[in-house]
């Protein structure tokens, strides 16, 4: 599994999208950027962006590296 956590790209947003590949998290960080944020199309800077941010999805807590 893979996650997104869009408040990543977008301060403030709580969405998270886990996924099994990179392009279904990309196929509803889309729709959520379109319904949520008004974006009526995702500049290709923003699809590497968010593709940069993807993270393998922890099962149960997140613990972080930093
Ligand atoms: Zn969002």
């Amino acid at each position: 599994m893979k996650q997104f956590s869009c408040g990543d790209v977008v301060p403030g947003c709580s969405a998270v999208f886990r996924a099994s590949s990179e392009e279904q998290i990309l196929g509803a960080v889309a729709e959520h950027a379109r319904r949520d944020h008004g974006m009526d199309s995702i500049p290709a800077a923003l699809v590497s962006q968010v593709r940069s941010l993807i993270r393998p999805a922890a099962v149960e807590v997140t613990s972080s590296l930093a």
